[in-house]
């Protein structure tokens, strides 16, 4: 009778602690399934952050193309020896191809109603020539 009785308690005691397992592994997965949630979530986010570099970056290439190409183009005539000059010669080099005259007065606005001040237009144009040399350096492989 004695034995029984322990033998009772004993399988009583073993499905409580079966039970208290069973609900911590339970508790263990759901933490684990809201860390597998929350991973995918911020994989998600890094993957569309990754794409709208990628667009970024194509749409500076082409804007960097699209100005050095157009900073390849004639668009003026040296003052001094009327051979025709390129946007980078007035942007880059600041220099006549051809006689080595400084082509800055070119740059210059004419004093015209509307004219932008001076100062602030050759600052704008330094900062486009700056751009334009980079341009040209990252596609330098379609030069000539
Ligand atoms: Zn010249």
């Amino acid at each position: 009778m004695n034995a029984a009785v322990c033998e009772l308690i004993e399988c009583g005691l073993q499905a409580s602690a079966d039970e208290r397992a069973s609900e911590g592994l339970e508790r263990a997965l759901a933490a684990c399934a809201g860390e597998l949630e929350q991973t995918r979530a911020r994989l998600a986010e890094a993957e569309l952050r990754r794409e709208a570099a990628r667009e970024r970056e194509q749409a500076r290439a082409r804007i960097e193309r699209a100005l050095a190409e157009r900073a390849r183009h004639e668009l003026a005539s040296c003052p001094q020896c009327r051979e025709p000059v390129r946007g980078t010669d007035l942007l880059v080099s600041g220099r006549c191809p051809t006689c080595g005259r400084a082509l800055t007065a070119l740059l210059s606005p004419r004093p015209q109603l509307g004219a932008p001040d001076r100062d602030e237009y050759l600052a704008l144009l330094g900062a486009l020539g700056g751009l334009v040399g980079l341009a040209l350096a990252s596609t330098s492989e379609n030069t000539d």
